[in-house]
């Protein structure tokens, strides 16, 4: 759709290949999906980011799971194009020089979305801003700030300098972007040259502007002290931002927001809830998805190939997947599953056998994820196992370098590990990555899920389980909410219970997560299998065909970026 809007998407992480460190997880995953889709539907699209040459980190876990970080640097210079512009920005009023490296990511039909990787890594720098562009989520407050300028406003400039046609819309995903409106009101005032018109300056950029928020966690937003704000970008942009904010300090949802005319969070109950965090703000649903040919397993990619043959271009199409005799999605699984296996026993001592029960989770290691639920009870846990039932979990995920609740999370479950020695078989694999997680969305049975509900906004790892017909075992909440049809595409774990303030969630959460696996997953699983495979195949006809990242782009199309009949004109 050559004709269709252009748009300019701006994102601090974008997970490109597995191999390039510059994502850390479900955002950056989600980020580059969404460009993965965009390229093959044929959307002008162009995508801003940061190189990140020292990564996120590297993870390394010690016998008792203690997780220890390394850099993990990269050389931009293998294999991206550099470029010749360079754009200057201010921070703490030193002139700061942007270069940037292009990605071009490349779809089924050959159309091509740019990512432009800026890096500050340039000699005329001063040192410290050298290193501006190293770091994914590393650093202090002021040091993420600083990307967060580099990034919004150097991110404007250099789509100016590299000489893209206007775009007609600018996406902020997530508040990290958001400074990016900073560069478009200033864009849009020195043009005007009359700041008495600034209403309507900002209402010129409102009408531009996209903004996705991503979590309802707290620390997931963005804030920094006034003083921070000013030292950073000057008082003159300072004071320029909170005469639009009508507050004192730099909340950058808040600012997104506040310049955004289409506001969306990722699944149906994350915008309900934002609705709540948010007062006066309207917040549509926009469910988040995966990109299918990016996701499934090889053995899925020959089974749909064979059966479903325009599924990676139309993966709405993977609704065919009723059609699919259950024994050939059986025999993909295998596979999957056997790659997985192979895996485990290479790099752990646990054992794992290829017809076992095998319960997969695969998520950042932190408290509202609790990936030790289901090591509540742990007498309870190994009475569901048997000699001819046997049960085995698989884990991975990394904490982030500063969150201390989350690094003992991985240490709970080495202990768990250790403790169910010989009743219940449980691997830890370190370094959670884009290759990584589809070997364990892939090669598990079913995938465990257990936020605290509300604070899952979306989830996209059972999405990439799904389309390889592993069907979810989750508390109701993120996509979940939509995509649970009970003992069809999966199963539930409680009700949809988050208004309900329960004295003790976790206990209350775990108890009907064992009642599940007792009286349904085990059961089914062991003594009927055709209704396990139904229920795979389920997965994929009612699952993936809409949670995919087609299909979410395509709502981005219709509901965000294309100029509705009803805003024009407003
Ligand atoms: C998909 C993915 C995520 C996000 O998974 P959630 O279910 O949203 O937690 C995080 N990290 C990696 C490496 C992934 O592939």
């Amino acid at each position: 759709m050559p004709d269709g809007p252009s748009v300019a998407y701006f994102s601090m992480e974008i997970a490109l290949e597995s191999e390039l460190p510059t994502y850390s997880g479900g955002l950056g995953v989600l980020a580059g999906d969404t460009i993965r889709s965009a390229a093959d539907l044929g959307l002008r699209m162009a995508a801003v980011t940061l190189v990140h040459r020292r990564g996120y980190f590297r993870q390394a876990l010690d016998a008792r799971g203690g997780q220890t970080e390394t850099p993990d640097a990269w050389q931009p210079g293998d294999g991206l194009e550099p470029l010749e512009p360079r754009v200057r920005v201010e921070i703490e009023g030193r002139g700061v020089e942007i270069c940037a490296w292009r990605y071009r990511v490349r779809g089924v039909h050959g159309h091509e979305v740019p990512v432009y990787l800026l890096d500050t890594q340039l000699s005329g720098n001063h040192e410290r801003d050298r290193a501006l562009t190293d770091s994914l989520y590393g650093g202090d407050h002021a040091y993420r700030l600083r990307q967060e300028v580099v990034l919004g406003i150097g991110g404007v400039r250099m789509l100016r300098a590299l000489g893209h046609p206007e775009f007609d819309r600018f996406h902020l995903n997530e508040g990290h972007a958001a400074l990016a409106v900073v560069a478009l009101v200033e864009e849009a005032l020195g043009a005007s040259g009359d700041a008495s018109s600034s209403e309507r300056v900002i209402e010129c950029v409102r009408r531009r502007c996209v903004f996705t928020t991503h979590t309802p966690v707290p620390a997931g937003h963005d804030k920094f002290p006034a003083a921070l704000g000013a030292r950073v970008l000057g008082t003159a942009t300072m004071q320029r931002i909170q005469a639009l904010t009508g507050r004192s300090d730099l909340n950058l949802t808040e600012l997104a927001l506040l310049t955004a005319r289409f506001v969306n969070g990722v699944a149906m109950r994350h915008g309900e809830v934002c609705e709540g965090m948010f007062p006066g703000y309207p917040i549509r649903s926009i469910t988040n998805g995966v990109h299918p040919a990016t996701w499934a397993a090889t053995s899925f990619r020959a089974l749909f190939d064979h059966h479903i043959r325009h599924w990676r271009e139309d993966p709405m199409s993977l609704r065919y997947a009723v059609g699919i005799p259950c024994t050939e999605i059986w025999w993909a699984h295998q596979r999957a599953k056997q790659a997985l296996v192979e895996v485990v026993n290479r790099e752990t001592a646990a054992n794992f056998d290829l017809e076992a029960l095998t319960i997969g989770f695969a998520r950042r290691a932190t408290a509202y994820k609790r990936a030790s639920l289901v090591f509540s009870d742990l007498d309870r846990l190994a009475a569901l196992a048997s000699p001819s039932r046997p049960l085995q979990f698989v884990f991975a995920g990394k904490a982030h370098p500063q969150d201390e609740e989350g690094k003992s999370l991985i240490q709970a479950i080495f202990a768990a590990a250790k403790r169910l020695r010989g009743r219940v078989s449980v691997a830890y694999l370190p370094g959670y990555d884009m290759a990584l997680g589809r070997l364990l969305c892939s090669g598990c049975d079913v995938w465990l899920n257990t936020p605290r509900a509300p604070l899952e906004a979306s989830g996209t790892s059972g999405m990439k389980a799904a389309l390889n017909g592993v069907p979810s075992l989750s508390i109701l909440d993120g996509w979940w909410v939509e995509g649970c049809v009970e003992g069809v595409t999966g199963w539930a774990i409680g009700t949809d219970g988050h208004r309900d303030a329960a004295s003790e969630p976790d206990l209350r959460d775990a108890r009907a997560l064992y009642d599940k696996l007792e009286s349904a997953v085990v059961p089914c699983f062991y003594a009927e299998p055709q209704r396990f495979r139904e229920i795979m195949r389920s997965a994929i006809a009612l699952n993936a065909s809409f949670f995919n990242t087609h299909r979410m782009v395509l709502q981005y199309l219709y509901d965000a970026y294309r100029e509705r009949p009803e805003s024009a004109g407003t």
